[in-house]
């Protein structure tokens, strides 16, 4: 039925190859075969593409439409009244204060904010600030972890034998980056007692959402909050993901009750625009300029569109409930998929939390849902099957990952439900979701999964 080779995506696809490299903007929009469907519109929890095949998304554009593809009155009011007033302006407005007073009101290790236009760029300012704050230069990472595309964070391997994770980034910020295994407080320990004091920060999401969904083991984060402030490093939570979805408002450190020092947002907080933000206590936030000489600036920093997309974005969340909602979705397709696994695929894992769902291609692991073993061990070493959970990237990637890209992704989008081509990025439940969209998305994951297609 999809991405046939006559298709308007093919000869869509065809033509952007000879204008966009590898024909896209973003290299994982080139993953499905034989051909990306190009997109024609959304509409509530669908994509239509243009060769109108309507897919159930679960991409949800990798995070940020919490709504789903129509916008809430509010939102598309505020939208066009910032657009008919002149789309930006270089100079402050009010709504910049407003979004960041919302988000100060709701997420308490946040007394400051600043404004950037991705989580890219946030996850980059906020390395530079722990630096120039600290005086130090190393920042402690988690393998296979992601915090966008720039050269601190692209770096692979282990405290001892660090690389480039990507060609055209230097040695010199492997050098810097140290990344360790994520939920392993030995090795944590370990490095901070080998270069606690030359570590400026340790920057992790507070669960992996870009390998597969991995929750944390019960204790860890208070082990890395520890561990900071024995050796005067920062913690910084990356909330790209988290933010204004896990946990609803408080955001996942609300959830897991833990303060970080700094957090990065993005995603949510744009309402669908381009956004990210650095928060964080009043005194290592006035690092940055022009109050200290942490140097940040941006054209586009506190964009009037997305500034007000975002705040009638958590208005409009916290005045309808949208959480509950999207939360108890997520629920119910979690506990369906988990039915299914076991009665299909045993050696496969479910897994998430909130609106996120994922399937991983692992070991036997049921234990890593909503963050409690079902045999009700809580994740505690002493389960017996503890040490077959995925806790790690590591675990999660050792998994088999050919089917997805060659049959489960394909055989899942034929039956009308878009998954993320990667096998490794989250997969998002919105507010436009309904009961029946759940229904039939089991009913498509049932044939793939009992036909081990
Ligand atoms: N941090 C995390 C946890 C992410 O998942 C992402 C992107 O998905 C980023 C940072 C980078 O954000 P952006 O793509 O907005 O630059």
């Amino acid at each position: 039925m999809v991405r046939e080779c006559h298709s308007s995506s093919y000869k869509l696809y065809d033509r952007a190859l000879e204008s966009l490299v590898g024909g896209v903007n973003s290299p994982v929009r080139a993953e499905p075969r034989p051909t990306p469907s190009f997109v024609d519109r959304g509409d509530g929890a669908e994509l239509v593409d243009v060769d109108g095949n309507r897919y159930c998304d679960y991409i949800m554009g990798y995070g940020p439409l919490l709504f789903g593809h129509d916008l809430p009155e509010p939102v598309r009011e505020g939208v066009s009244e910032a657009v008919a007033d002149g789309p930006m302006y270089g100079v402050p407005t009010d709504v910049e204060v407003e979004l960041a007073e919302f988000i100060i009101d709701h997420v308490e290790s946040v007394e400051r904010l600043r404004f950037v236009n991705s989580g890219t760029e946030a996850t980059a300012a906020a390395a530079r600030l722990a630096r120039g704050y600290t005086g130090r230069d190393k920042i402690v990472v988690m393998q296979s972890g992601y915090h966008g595309g720039h050269e601190s964070f692209l770096v692979d391997g282990n405290v001892d034998d660090r690389k480039p994770g990507s060609a055209g980034v230097p040695d010199a910020f492997a050098a810097e980056t140290i990344p360790v295994p994520f939920n392993d407080e030995d090795v944590i320990r370990d490095v901070f007692e080998r270069h606690g004091s030359e570590i400026a920060a340790v920057l992790t999401e507070p669960l992996l959402g870009n390998c597969g969904i991995v929750l944390p083991v019960e204790g860890y984060h208070e082990t890395l909050r520890d561990l900071c402030d024995e050796h005067g490093s920062l913690l910084i939570f990356d909330e790209v993901i988290t933010g204004f979805r896990v946990g609803g408002l408080q955001c996942a450190q609300g959830k897991y009750g833990i303060e970080p020092d700094l957090t990065t947002f993005a995603k949510i907080i744009g309402g669908g625009f381009p956004v990210g933000a650095i928060g964080g206590r009043a005194e290592i936030m006035q690092a940055f300029a022009p109050t200290g000489d942490v140097f940040e600036s941006g054209t586009f920093n506190g964009h009037p569109v997305t500034m007000v997309a975002g705040l009638e974005t958590l208005r409009f969340a916290r005045e309808h409930d949208v959480y509950s909602h999207v939360n108890e979705l997520g629920r119910q397709l979690r506990s369906g998929l988990q039915d299914l696994v076991e009665e299909h695929t045993p050696e496969y894992t479910v897994t998430g939390i909130d609106s996120m769902f994922k399937i991983l291609f692992t070991r036997d692991a049921p234990d890593t849902m909503d963050g409690h073993c079902r045999a009700g061990c809580k994740q505690r070493p002493e389960c017996p099957r503890f040490e077959l959970c995925p806790k790690t990237g590591a675990d999660v990637r050792a998994g088999e990952t050919d089917r997805w890209k060659r049959t489960f992704w394909p055989a899942l989008a034929d039956r009308g439900v878009l998954l993320t081509p990667n096998q490794f990025e989250s997969q998002f439940v919105s507010y436009a979701h309904t009961e029946d969209d759940i229904e039939r998305t089991l009913d498509a994951y049932q044939e793939v999964l009992s036909t081990k297609v």
